[in-house]
Parts: C-alpha cells; sequence; structure tokens
C-alpha cells in the first residue's frame, strides 16, 4: 500500500482504453467523456443501455479498498439517498484488472447519478446549506455500522494525520505568505486539539462529502434538493467529527465574507447525529485543518500534474476553503457553534470585582447611536458615520462633562445603504468621550502594548484601551494612573481570551454570538450599570402583534426584519441594515422627509380640526389639486384613503346617473370598503367573485402580454367586448351608470392599458349615459414621469371622476375626489358629505406640502429620468434572463413580470416569491403582485436614484444568475 503523501498522477487512460473496457467486460459501449478527478480517472459512459461512471482508480488503489466502496455505497444507497452502485462484469464481481504502462490497476463501471454538483448550483442558501448538515448525518449514521478491512487507510485525507501532512506537503504552497499563515494556523490549532483528539469516536466515514459529491436538482420554485452522494474514493475509517468538519468546508467559497453562514449546517448534523462534548470543542480547528490539507494537497497535485485542470482551478477556492474560517478565533467560533447548538457557553463569565477606570468625577451620559436614536436624523450617517458618533457624544457629554457608547449596539453610524452583507455595525467596545481626563487601572495587573493598544491584563480579565496617551509598562496596581484622554477612548473588557491583536469594535450579529461570550460590557469600569443596548432586533413584536392584531392585515415576509426607521428609499432595520424600498409608492418624497415632519410637527401645535371650519388649508389643497387639471374639474372632496375616494366617487356617480350599474375590469383593485371592493377583481385581493353584487359587471382586462387578445391591435378587440357589453347591458335594461378603471393596471402589475382602449370604452358609456372614474390611487401623481395623471397617458382622454390617495399624503391618511361639481352636487338630495378627518388642518397641510415638494425636488422629472435608466436596466435582463417575460410600466412605476416558458407565459409564481426572500437578504424589499403574483413591483419613493436603480438590477441580475 502505498502510504506516502506524495501526490499521485491520473492514470493514463484514453478514451478508447475506456470504451474497449466497458465493452469487454461489462457488455456496455458507446461514448466516453472524462469527468474531473483529482487522482483517478472517472470516465462517463453513454449508451444506449443508460449513463455509467467508468472509474479506474490510481495505482495505489486495493482491491480491499474498492470493496468498502462498494459496501459503503450500498449503505448509502439504502438510505434513500442515490448512490453509484458497482456493476458485475462478465468474469464475476464487480472489479476489473487492467494494465497501465506496465501496472495494475483496478476498473469498474458504476451506476451515474443523475444531477447537478452541488458546486455547479449556483447561490447556496441557508436552506440548502442546511440540507448539506442533514446529508452528513445521513451519511454518518449509515456507515456508523460498517467495517471492512479496507476502511484501514493510511492517506492524506484522514484528518488524524492532518497536521503531519500539512506539514509535509507546506512546501508545494508557493506563496511564501500564504505558506507562513497555513503554518502558523496549523501551530495554533495543534494545541487546541492535543486534548480533545484521544475523545473523539471513530467510524467509516465517506471523508470527502463535499459540494463536489453531493449531487441537486432544483425544484420547481428553484429551491435545491439534494439527490445523492458520488465519488466514494476516500471512504476509511476516521474521527467521526471529521465527516462533519469536512462538509462544513464546503461553505466557505459560497460565502467567503460570512464565515458562520456554516453555521445551520452544524446545527443539522448535531440535531441529527448529537455531537459530543469534544467534538464540538474540536471542530472548528478541524475545519481550518482540512481547508490546510486541501491547500497543500491542491498545491501538490498541481506540481504533480500540471495538466490536471480540475486540480489547478481548484486552488483559489482551496484557499478560501482555508482562509475563511482561519480568519476567526477557534475560541470564538466555538462559543458561536455552542450557542447555535443551543448548549451552555463556554467559559461562564467570573465576577469583575474591579474598581474604575475613570477618575473621580460625573457619570458618563449615555448616548444613542442605534436605528431609533433621535441624535441622527436626515440620513447624516450615511455621509461621514464616525464624525456623526463624534457630534453626538461631544454634545451629550456638555462642555466639562462625559459620555459614553453603549455596548451590544448595532450603530446606525456603521451600516451603509447599497450592501448586499449584513452590516458589520454592532458595537463589542465603547467609547469614552471625557477630553482632558484620565484614567486609572481599574484592577492590579501587567500593562503592555498590542500595535496602538494599551493592554491591561489582570487576574481573570483583561481591559484593552485604543486612543489613551500612555507611557505606561509592565505591572500596574489598582487605582494607579494609565494614561490620559485627548478626545475619546475605546474600551474593551476581555475575559478568557488573551487578545493576540486588538479585539474587533464591531461585529456582524452572527459574530456577536461568538464574541460575546468573552467581549464584556465595560459598564463596571465606568461607573454604570449597564451600556448595554436594549435588544429592540428580536424582542418579539412580531408575536406580539399575532397575538394582539388580525392575521386578516397580513404582513410582508415569513421572518420580517423589523423597521422602525427610514431614510429617503432605504428602509432601516433595527440592526441597523438598510434595504432598499421598492414598493412604497404611498411614501412618494421618501422616508423621513424633514419638511413634512417639520410641517407636521408645526401644524399640530397650531392646530388640527375639521373641515366645517373655516381655514385656508382646504382651499389650498383644492386649488393645488385643480391645476394639474383641465377645464372640466372644479370641484374637489377630500377623505382619508384610496377605497373611501373610490367609495365615495361610485356613490356621486350612482346619484349623479340615477344608475346602479358598474362596469369594471378584471385584475382590478379598488379598495376595501362595501362598494369599492364590490368593483375590486383581483384574485389575490377578493378571490371570493362568486358574491359580487348583481349592479357589478366586469369585463376583461385589456392585457395584451398574456390576455386572450395579444400584441398590436389586440386593445381593439378587448375594447370591442367591452362596448359588446355596455350596449348589452343597455339592451337589457340595466345600463351602465358608470365605468371605473386603472389608465393603468396597477395592481395586475404595471399592466399598460392599451392606446385607443379607453377612448372606445369611455365612449360607449357616456353615449348610454353613464360617467367614468379614472382610478388614479396608484398610478397618477407624477409618478410615471411623463405625465402627472395616468389618464393623461392616453391622447384626447378625460374622466369625469378621478379619485386620488396614498401618494397625496407621503404616508398621511389623504385622500380625493376630484369632479365636475354637477356630479359632486348630485349627492345634495341624500345629505351632506362629511369626514371627520378628511381634509382636515393637518391633512391639508401635509397635502399642501407635499404637492409642494414634488413640484420643488422635481419629482416627477425624476421619476421619468431614473425611470428611463431603471427600465434600460430591466430591459437588458429580460434579455439575458428567460425567466423575465416582461417589463411593464415606465417612470417609477414598473412591474418584472416573471414566466417559466416564453410560449407558454407559465406563471414562475413560486420562484417570485423566493427571489423575494432572496433580495431581501442582499438588502432589497421588493414583492409580487398581480392575479399570479408573478410580477416583481417597482415602484419605489420617488426620490429614486440611478445609484439606487443601479443597485436594484444588479442584485436582481445576482439572483436570477446564481439562483436562491
Ligand atoms: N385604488 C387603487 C387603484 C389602489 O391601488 C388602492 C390601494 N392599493 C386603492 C384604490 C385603495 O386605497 P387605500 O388603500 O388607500 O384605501
Amino acid at each position: 500500500m502505498v502510504t506516502s503523501h506524495e501526490g499521485l498522477p491520473r492514470p493514463r487512460v484514453t478514451l478508447t482504453d475506456a470504451v474497449r473496457w466497458a465493452t469487454e467486460h461489462w457488455g456496455v459501449g458507446g461514448d466516453a467523456r472524462e469527468l474531473g478527478s483529482q487522482q483517478d480517472r472517472n470516465l462517463l459512459l453513454t449508451s444506449e443501455s443508460g449513463r455509467f461512471l467508468l472509474k479506474v482508480s490510481n495505482a495505489a488503489t486495493t482491491r480491499a479498498e474498492v470493496e468498502a466502496q462498494g459496501i459503503a455505497m450500498h449503505a448509502v444507497a439504502d438510505t434513500g439517498l442515490a448512490a453509484p452502485l458497482p456493476l458485475a462484469c462478465t468474469a464475476g464481481g464487480d472489479v476489473v484488472e487492467v494494465d497501465i504502462e506496465g501496472v495494475v490497476h483496478l476498473v469498474r463501471l458504476l451506476t451515474f447519478v443523475e444531477g447537478t454538483p452541488l458546486i455547479d448550483a449556483g447561490h447556496l442558501s441557508t436552506a440548502a446549506i442546511i440540507q448539506l448538515g442533514e446529508t452528513a448525518a445521513r451519511v454518518s449514521r449509515s456507515l456508523a455500522t460498517v467495517e471492512h478491512p479496507g476502511l484501514d487507510r493510511a492517506f492524506q485525507w484522514d484528518l488524524r494525520r492532518g497536521e503531519e501532512v500539512v506539514r509535509t506537503l507546506a512546501h508545494h504552497v508557493t506563496d511564501p505568505v500564504r505558506r507562513a499563515d497555513l503554518e502558523e494556523a496549523v501551530a495554533r490549532l495543534s494545541q487546541r486539539l492535543l486534548a480533545l483528539t484521544p475523545r473523539f469516536p471513530v467510524q467509516a466515514l465517506h471523508a470527502d462529502l463535499t459540494d463536489n459529491n453531493v449531487v441537486t436538482h432544483r425544484d420547481r420554485a428553484g429551491g435545491l434538493v439534494v439527490d445523492g452522494i458520488i465519488d466514494f474514493g476516500d471512504v476509511s475509517l476516521g474521527w467521526r467529527v471529521a465527516e462533519l468538519a469536512v462538509t462544513c468546508t464546503a461553505v466557505f467559497h459560497h460565502h467567503p465574507t460570512d464565515p458562520f453562514a456554516v453555521l445551520p449546517l452544524i446545527r443539522a448534523f448535531h440535531d441529527r447525529c448529537p455531537l459530543e462534548d469534544a467534538e464540538v470543542e474540536a471542530l472548528w480547528s478541524l475545519i481550518v485543518l482540512r481547508g490546510a490539507v486541501l491547500v497543500v494537497s491542491g498545491g501538490q497535485q498541481a506540481a504533480v500534474d500540471p495538466t490536471n485542470g480540475y486540480a489547478v482551478s481548484a486552488l483559489e477556492r482551496e484557499w478560501l476553503t482555508f482562509s475563511v474560517p482561519a480568519a476567526v478565533d477557534a475560541a470564538v467560533a466555538t462559543a458561536a457553534i455552542r450557542r447555535a447548538l443551543g448548549l451552555p457557553g463556554v467559559p461562564p463569565s467570573r465576577p469583575l470585582g474591579a474598581g474604575t477606570l475613570l477618575a473621580a468625577g460625573p457619570t458618563p451620559a449615555m448616548v444613542d447611536l442605534s436605528s431609533s436614536s433621535r441624535s441622527l436624523a436626515d440620513g447624516c450617517w450615511l455621509q461621514d458615520g464616525p464624525a456623526e458618533e463624534h457630534r453626538v457624544l461631544s454634545l451629550a457629554a456638555g462642555p466639562a462633562g462625559r459620555s459614553v457608547t453603549r455596548f451590544g449596539e448595532p450603530r446606525l453610524t456603521r451600516s451603509r445603504s447599497h450592501d448586499r452583507s449584513q452590516p458589520r455595525n454592532i458595537a463589542m467596545a465603547v467609547d469614552v468621550h471625557a477630553p482632558g481626563d484620565h484614567l486609572v487601572a481599574p484592577f492590579e495587573g501587567t500593562v503592555s502594548r498590542v500595535g496602538d493598544a494599551v493592554v491591561l491584563r489582570g487576574v481573570t480579565h483583561t481591559v484593552v484601551l485604543e486612543g489613551l496617551d500612555s507611557g505606561v509598562h509592565g505591572p500596574i496596581r489598582a487605582g494607579e494612573r494609565l494614561g490620559s484622554i485627548s478626545g475619546t477612548v475605546r474600551v474593551w473588557l476581555t475575559h478568557d481570551l488573551d487578545p493576540t491583536g486588538t479585539p474587533p469594535p464591531f461585529v456582524t450579529t452572527v459574530e456577536q454570538s461568538g464574541w460575546e461570550s468573552f467581549l464584556l460590557d465595560p459598564a463596571p469600569l465606568l461607573g454604570l450599570d449597564t451600556t448595554r443596548a436594549p435588544d429592540i432586533a428580536t424582542s418579539g413584536v412580531l408575536e406580539r402583534r399575532q397575538r394582539s392584531y388580525s392575521t386578516l392585515q397580513s404582513h410582508y415576509y415569513e421572518s420580517p426584519p423589523r423597521i422602525e426607521r427610514g431614510w429617503r428609499e432605504h428602509l432601516v432595520d433595527t440592526r441597523g441594515r438598510h434595504h432598499l424600498d421598492m414598493v412604497n409608492n404611498v411614501t412618494v418624497l421618501g422616508h423621513g422627509h424633514p419638511r413634512i415632519a417639520r410641517a407636521a410637527a408645526d401644524q399640530w401645535r397650531m392646530l388640527n380640526t375639521n373641515s366645517r371650519f373655516n381655514y385656508g388649508g382646504v382651499a389650498d389643497l383644492s386649488e393645488r389639486l385643480l391645476s394639474t387639471l383641465p377645464e372640466p374639474f372644479d370641484t374637489v372632496l377630500l377623505v382619508n384613503s384610496g377605497s373611501e375616494a373610490v367609495d365615495l366617487a361610485l356613490r356621486l356617480t350612482r346619484a349623479f346617473t340615477g344608475r346602479e350599474d358598474v362596469l369594471c375590469l378584471t385584475e382590478s383593485y379598488h379598495g376595501w370598503t362595501l362598494a369599492s371592493d364590490a368593483v375590486s377583481t383581483s384574485l389575490s385581493d377578493n378571490p371570493a367573485a362568486g358574491i359580487r353584487p348583481g349592479w357589478v359587471h366586469v369585463t376583461t382586462t385589456p392585457n395584451t402580454y398574456r390576455g386572450p387578445h395579444r400584441g398590436a391591435g389586440a386593445g381593439a378587440a378587448y375594447a370591442a367586448e367591452a362596448v359588446a357589453m355596455v350596449d348589452g347591458l343597455a339592451r337589457g335594461g340595466c345600463p351602465v351608470g358608470t365605468f371605473i378603471a386603472e389608465p393603468r393596471q396597477g395592481n395586475a402589475g404595471a399592466i399598460e392599458v392599451p392606446d385607443g382602449y379607453l377612448a372606445r370604452v369611455y365612449d360607449a358609456v357616456r353615449s348610454s349615459g353613464g360617467v367614468c372614474i379614472s382610478d388614479e390611487v396608484q398610478v397618477g401623481y407624477g409618478r410615471q414621469g411623463d405625465v402627472f395623471w395616468g389618464y393623461e397617458q392616453h391622447p384626447g382622454l378625460v374622466p369625469d371622476v378621478i379619485t386620488v390617495a396614498k401618494a397625496m399624503g407621503n404616508g398621511h391618511p389623504l385622500g380625493a375626489v376630484i369632479t365636475r361639481r354637477e356630479i359632486a352636487e348630485s349627492l345634495a338630495d341624500q345629505g351632506t358629505f362629511f369626514s371627520s378627518a378628511g381634509g382636515s388642518t393637518l391633512s391639508c397641510r401635509i397635502g399642501v406640502e407635499v404637492f409642494d415638494t414634488i413640484v420643488e425636488e422635481g419629482l416627477q422629472a425624476n421619476a421619468a429620468a431614473v425611470g428611463t435608466h431603471l427600465s434600460a436596466a430591466l430591459a437588458d435582463l429580460a434579455r439575458r434572463h428567460p425567466l423575465v417575460g416582461a417589463v411593464h410600466g415606465r417612470g417609477l412605476y414598473q412591474g418584472v413580470e416573471l414566466v417559466r416558458d416564453p410560449v407558454t407565459l407559465e406563471p414562475a409564481t413560486e420562484e417570485a416569491a423566493a427571489l423575494c426572500d432572496r433580495m431581501l437578504e442582499l438588502g432589497v424589499v421588493v414583492q409580487p403582485t398581480g392575479d399570479r403574483q408573478n410580477i416583481l413591483k417597482v415602484k419605489p419613493p420617488m426620490c429614486f436614484t440611478e445609484e439606487s436603480a443601479d443597485y436594484f438590477a444588479a442584485v436582481l441580475d445576482e439572483v436570477l444568475t446564481s439562483g436562491w
């Protein structure tokens, strides 16, 4: 048996040899194609009887090993996971000996496991990571009882020999910096493993259960499903935990900036195959060790067999497999693993029993730098976060005072917009602002330096100080002077961790779970009980909502982030993460607009009353609205919402025409009140179409993309259908009194209403004595860019009544009906109209400010310019990604329609939902709409920038490319 660590080139086999052997020994002919392997030859044979894998093992492989692999394949296949199985050959048995250049090699024909190796399957989602953990657990359990002499192998993939392998082969790593990193990491982990390894259970392992060897397919919604396991070439005895460590290494190159993305895998394994304490303690070091073995072995393989493209191309990926986990302190990673597995923390915190760090004086004022901070306004944190921290600290400290930041706080000042990853913004240190003060040693210890930081090591705890002017070195007693503060000093308090460098000042949420076992709130050193920020991110607000609030009023996402702040087109969650807001067409000016905030506060101080009083606001707002409209419009009624506006509009037109019957379109939404709901036909909002009252008549929405009539000229066919309905109703004695439609089908997904359609239907309705409502609640108010009102998109069209809401109040409840006086006054016979808060002083004030801001900030022009830019980017995606069937809309009102098939237009509903969840992970809030829930809503605040449009398009591109 070859037991050396020297690399083995792949056996020299031609495709002709392969076909010949397969025909001779198994009676299987066909075509052969080479598949990758580090040290063997794998050939895919495609024959009439199916696809097979001809495996030519390298010369060092023994018959016993091959037999053991066969037993392992059967054991795994018995668990229901597909595994290649050896086929019996004509000579009996399933292994054939062949001569290659005078050396005997073993050849087998195996069944071929169809599917895509996980490594080629694109984005590795958390769900897929969990499946990897489950799969590793199933394999581990299935092999636990397998015994065979061929399992006992002395080779480089046995992690029991990992340290020796790395030391022996490190010279193959040509970059000296990388080599030094490897050697140092292995030296560090050797220490850690020494006492643990004797306690590890040993059993049969697959030993190479990585993304290369797990075969998958995607389900209808695009989710990854593990089908089976391939490549049993490394089956051997080893530490049971090594199986898990190997599988873990598959994750890092998919998530190089998030080493803890692997935690759900470990959890999934542990849930099925509980780890012993020693295994948990060693796992991270074993992961790093396996990465190191891969790197040195890859280097060696590339040197031995430079023509092995498979091995050469893997080198950078293998480096990530090592370097990503190696960058995390093993103690910290272990603490995070323990937390993820629900195991007690290690080590337990010990009492500090120390004096204070700050010399006698005032207690420092605590400042709030979280997303709920009132000291941070108007997006200032996005300009220069650290400068803002300084400003807030100085302000809170006062002239001679002291101030301090909070421990564990997700700082808004350390997060960014347009960021694909979780912010690294959770403070693991506190900043003490005390210019001119000095610090004293809170306990006896020794003072040294780590870089620029002053480190005071005591018996149980260590304090690290950055930004302190100090000349102190060596032993120090409690109360002795440590140094002086010229402005702000950063303070870490650690226990049971000997910092080789300065601990991180900021970490991500997942990293926090590891670091918090070692980094403590320094509050007691500052004379405070706590500086810890209240954890509003995980305070169970969703559960409280579900207990106390109707589930009828649903929420976005299964596990939504908690969002309490916004700025312009960004929604900021309570962890400080910025999400690009693609859905808030209501907040037309953007979130947190200072002018509207000031106006609202000012108006509350002045007066808030109802429209029966005489004040300027009602006239101001009504005049503003009428200024946007042509002649016949001369009257405004103010209400609180779109539903109310539609409801009131329907009452007015019914009173005016004296007719009950209303014609509306399929796939529409107009509101929730009895009347507006009755004319709402959208299946997702109003699926109970069967209970529609008799006065509602529905004609097919003129969707020229996927409706019954398609393409240019289809508008006429839809119009003819609607006109026929109008005529038929008139003939049948219930003539249409009102026709209600959006000028662009908003809820249907920004679908274009074809040219001429509305004009023909309006004509028909009017000539039979009816009137027409243009519902502009969704698509009006400048959002489409080139027009202020949606109906203006249709030349010559003038509705009788307009309903508007949403954008009008920028989120303040405000709606309006705009019409002609004769129509408005028709209701007079039925009493006056009054809405307590509709048209209140506050609502009018906000309405006017919003209107003026849209004008002064040029937001309609912005919607046109940025919308055109966005349309181009989305059209480009549609060209490149078959899933994008169409891009509807214009300006900042668009819809990206996802289809499974460009011909049948089968809606990609499940894909749309999964894609939206993935977009959230990448910092974009986008949701599906339409009857088929397959169209992405693109209707961000109208202050949307080109930069944000590019971010959205880039993230969508990434998700469409790499999956979810
Ligand atoms: N009409 C249309 C076209 C709408 O899109 C909506 C709301 N989605 C409404 C009316 C109802 O508006 P509100 O939610 O303000 O009641």
